[in-house]
C-alpha cells in the first residue's frame, strides 16, 4: 500500500505533499524535502518521529 504525508501537518503553510511506495521511502523524501526547503540540516529523532506520525495510506 503506498504512502504519503503532507508536509503542511509539520510545517504549516507548505503545501507539499509526499509520497512513496513505503513508510521508508515516504521517510527519505520528506528528508530531501525538509533539507531543500525548509534548511533542516538534520533530521531530528523527535522530528523523524513526527514525520513518521504524519504518514498515512494513500487512499
Ligand atoms: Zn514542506
Amino acid at each position: 500500500m503506498a504512502k504519503m504525508m503532507k508536509c503542511g501537518d509539520l510545517m504549516p503553510g507548505c503545501n507539499a505533499v509526499i509520497e512513496g511506495k513505503d513508510d521508508n521511502e515516504v521517510m527519505a523524501k520528506a528528508s530531501e524535502h525538509a533539507k531543500m526547503k525548509h534548511g533542516v540540516k538534520t533530521v531530528a529523532p523527535d522530528m523523524a518521529a513526527k514525520v513518521r506520525a504524519a504518514i498515512k495510506e494513500k487512499k
